[in-house]
């Protein structure tokens, strides 16, 4: 699994808070994916992120 963020991230870092393994708030102050592939204990919480994400900014697959 790999994860997205779109440009339409307004930074309000609930997908850092929900996946910390994958998101991280980077120096722009908008969410980064930290890793290059979703590793397969953290697939459930990036699916979460992804689903409670605001902005709908995050794709995972
Ligand atoms: S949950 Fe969405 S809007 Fe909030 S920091 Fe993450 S990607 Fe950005």
């Amino acid at each position: 699994m790999k994860a997205t963020v779109s440009e339409d991230c307004i930074g309000c870092g609930l997908c850092e808070s929900t996946c910390p393994e994958v998101f991280s708030i980077g120096d722009e102050g908008t969410a980064e994916v930290i890793v290059d592939e979703v590793p397969e204990e953290n697939e459930d919480s990036a699916q979460e992120a992804a689903d409670n994400c605001p902005v709908s900014a995050i794709t995972v697959e």
